[in-house]
């Protein structure tokens, strides 16, 4: 999906009524720049607009000053002044305006060098013809900056706009620099893993000793080389060793991934020691309700859903758009669950009710689509054998491989570039 849909609140659509009427015959339909927030996260700064249509656009940086640039043709901002930009981060502030005729420009000015590590669009959140444009700038070294660093060779060609008077101006001489701008990358899915336990929580143990925590890890590293072989994703894990992780933690790392979707890998035990299958759970409803509440009250407003700065948007609509995602989210959950269910039972046996639902904290994520999946019962003799079984955790690896690829196919997220 990339992100969820979110309302991203009251667009200034008052800015269509004041703009002159001078255009005749547009070809594509001229573009309104709204809005724009910058939210700042862990490895990226991320600045969204706000559009009534998808203007071409390209993106390059300059250095000293160290400058982001965005040209947008066609395009009219009918936002007043910048909006606030948080104090973290790698934009210090930015400014924009028509640059010429049917051309308009956004500059960011840096508070150190980076690079556009992608931007794309995505449809309004509102479910209008409206697009938001996502630019993600990261960190990068002064010389690699400085290398990228120059005006395109080709520069953005003016297109009519609602206040420009339709006429392309004549092109600028061509800049000396040779580089151009950073070429998006098509984007791919990202997957976070996430191993049960770990350090000095061994989760389930078996009836000779297996521990829960070996078998998941073993079997998350497993996954991770069989989804990272086939070129398609891109794998993290939550813990790449045997050491105990908070559950609140092991979220917040899938979000700091813009993960697409978080796999919880763990194994069951029980007092029944005929109790058997492997199962998979998704958030039920009253504890995502309860979340999205807490989650309001507690957590830093501004961070709660990539790239949605809510720290000015009313409680209603924090509530609101929180609610939208975790809509969305548990829809996509569940459609995984759905697909990973019959993989799972040509490899081993699924419990009564294979797809369950659960308050578990590490499905809490309202942006990241999330699953748990128990492997099967150490408790269980014949289980326990199976999870200590080199190849039997290929094939659960094989299963839930299958299940990731068909979810993409029919959940494919956005992809980047021009
Ligand atoms: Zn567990």
């Amino acid at each position: 999906m990339t992100r969820t849909r979110l309302i991203s609140g009251i667009f200034a659509l008052l800015g269509l009524l004041l703009v002159p009427v001078v255009v005749q015959a547009v070809k594509s339909e001229p573009a309104f720049i709204s809005s724009l927030r910058i939210g700042v996260h862990p490895d990226h700064t991320r600045i969204v607009l706000d559009l009534s249509a998808q203007p071409k656009t390209q993106i390059f940086t300059l250095s000293a000053p160290d400058r982001v640039v965005l040209d947008l043709a066609g395009a009219q901002f009918t936002m007043k002044t910048p909006g606030p930009i948080p104090k973290a981060g790698l934009v210090d502030q930015y400014r924009f305006g028509l640059f010429r005729p049917g051309l308009s420009r956004l500059v960011l000015d840096l508070r150190k060098p980076v690079t556009v590590k992608q931007h794309f669009f995505l449809p309004a959140t509102d479910g209008g013809t409206g697009k938001r444009m996502v630019i993600d700038l990261a960190p990068v070294s002064r010389a690699n900056f400085d290398k990228q660093a120059g005006f395109p060779k080709t520069a953005l060609k003016a297109e009519p706009s609602a206040s420009g008077n339709g006429v392309a101006q004549p092109q600028p001489s061509a800049q000396p620099q040779p580089v151009g701008a950073t070429r998006p990358k098509n984007r791919r899915p990202v997957i976070v893993l996430d191993a049960g336990h770990g350090g000095v929580d061994p989760g389930a143990i078996g009836r000779s000793g297996t521990r829960e925590k070996d078998v998941v890890f073993d079997v998350t590293k497993r996954l991770q080389r069989k989804l990272q072989a086939t070129g398609r994703y891109d794998v993290y894990l939550t813990r790449d060793r045997d050491i105990l992780i908070p559950l609140r933690e092991r979220v917040r790392r899938a979000r700091a991934r813009n993960a697409d979707l978080f796999i919880s890998i763990h194994a069951d035990s029980a007092e029944n020691p005929k109790a058997h299958g492997a199962g998979v759970y998704t958030l039920s409803e009253r504890s995502s309700d309860k979340e999205a509440a807490a989650l309001a009250r507690r957590e830093n407003r501004a961070d709660i859903i990539a790239g949605v700065n809510l720290e000015h948007e009313t409680h209603e609509v924090t509530n609101i758009l929180i609610d939208l995602a975790q809509r969305e989210t548990k829809n996509r959950s569940a459609a995984f669950a759905e697909t990973l269910v019959p993989q799972l039972r040509a490899v081993t046996d699924n419990r009564s009710k294979p797809h369950r639902f659960a308050g578990f904290v590490v499905l809490k994520a309202p942006d990241v689509p999330s699953v748990l999946i128990e492997l099967g019962f150490l408790t269980n003799r014949t289980e326990e054998r199976r999870l200590r079984s080199s190849q039997w955790r290929d094939q659960m690896v094989a299963a839930i491989g299958r299940a990731v690829d068909n979810y993409f196919k029919n959940h494919p997220v956005v992809a980047y570039g021009d």
